[in-house]
């Protein structure tokens, strides 16, 4: 059984969120339609040439980039030219064409956590910070009887989780009052009398993107008819995002020892390094691509090396002022490693679903610079 494309789109909803992606992006469906059929998904960086003959050769019918395939307004559709080709080629065999940019840098699993982990470093965080989770409070109340059951269910469908902590609630006893009217079904009291009932005010956090669940689960879980509860703003926030990481190797290496062991385990042709190599490298700063405006924060961050690509002769300058070693790795190869896994988060989750469809990846495309 094949899948619509718009079941796909909701799959890397959850691995790159769209609300994720920077404001100047340009992320989702390029080209297709939701409810077109998909059978057989590549994930690649770009829809080159090479990608499109390749996905025409295998059978491809669902391409899922990490560069947007349209970045800029497109003035006319050319098919003399190279994107109109490609474009004609894609309709033609009707290919859908998916991008997670941004959003896929940013997300947690994502570019930059997939290079992190290739490198090696330990307790990463965001090194510029794109966005934070907004938090809502949850206030409800329940018959004394059943604060255990309704804390569990909304426990369980994600709320109250404070750092490493879970079922995080505070709870205050009370009395609650009511009159049932015509019509209802009370499952305390009778109509038309004034009940007093003791009851629990039981208050927990969430991230406002679980709210509607933790409702769902609290309403299925309480006795009552109608359940009196708030949901408040809250001005603290949750989880940061953003581009970048920053963390640490387990032990020091000199700079020299770690660029070896960072274009092995990148498989970079090349790479450039701007310092002394006897550095002793042990906080690393990084960002996947293109990541050479994020130096100066790298720098102050009190990293050791900054690890990107696209590095630009000022770039290194200005790197070598700030005091601190960089690493240019090349945009490919800083990038390549994610391909494999958004690959098996797919697998994992056709496997799940019971989904025939199947999912391959990039592992041809070649950096488009050669090292001599
Ligand atoms: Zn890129």
């Amino acid at each position: 059984m094949s899948i619509k494309c718009q079941v796909m789109m909701d799959v890397m909803e959850k691995i790159a969120p769209r609300h994720l992606a920077e404001s100047w992006d340009n992320v989702g469906l390029m080209i297709g339609s939701p409810s077109r059929d998909i059978q057989k998904i590549m994930v690649c960086l770009d829809v080159s040439e090479a990608v499109i003959k390749r996905s025409i050769e295998q059978k491809v019918d669902c391409i899922i980039s990490h560069h947007p395939f349209i970045f800029k307004a497109m003035k006319n559709l050319r098919m003399d030219l190279p994107q109109g080709r490609l474009i004609e080629k894609i309709i033609k065999n009707e290919i859908v064409i998916f991008s997670a940019h941004t959003n896929l840098d940013i997300a947690n699993h994502g570019v930059n956590d997939v290079l992190a982990e290739k490198l090696s470093l330990k307790d990463t965080k965001p090194l510029s910070i794109t966005d934070s989770e907004a938090l809502v409070k949850l206030v409800v109340f329940i018959p004394e009887d059943y604060v255990s059951v309704v804390q569990m269910a909304i426990a369980k469908a994600g709320a109250g989780h404070i750092g490493n902590y879970s079922h995080c609630t505070f709870q205050v006893k009370g009395q609650g009052t009511f009159m049932p009217l015509a019509g209802t079904i009370p499952f305390i009291g009778k109509q038309g009398k004034l009940e007093y009932v003791n009851e629990v005010r039981l208050e927990t956090i969430m991230p406002e993107k679980i709210a509607h669940r933790v409702v769902r689960a609290m309403m299925k879980a309480h006795p009552y008819e109608e359940v009196a509860y708030d949901l408040y703003p809250v001005k603290q926030s949750g989880e940061a995002f953003g581009l970048g990481r920053i963390g640490k190797l387990e032990k020091p290496l000199k700079a020299l020892e770690f660029i070896q062991i960072a274009k092995e385990s990148l498989k970079a042709e090349q790479v450039r390094f701007v310092g002394d190599t006897n550095t002793m490298i042990q906080k690393v700063a990084i960002c996947s691509g293109s990541g050479a405006e994020f130096i100066g924060k790298a720098a102050y961050a009190g990293a050791d090396l900054f690890v990107t690509g696209d590095l630009k002769y000022h770039d290194a300058q200005r790197g070598l002022d700030a005091g601190i070693c960089i690493l240019d790795a090349g945009h490919f190869a800083t990038e390549m490693p994610v391909l494999e896994v958004v690959a098996k988060y797919l697998q994992a989750e056709k496997e799940k679903q019971k989904w025939d469809i199947e999912v391959v990846y990039d592992d041809f495309s070649q950096d488009v610079f050669t090292a001599f």
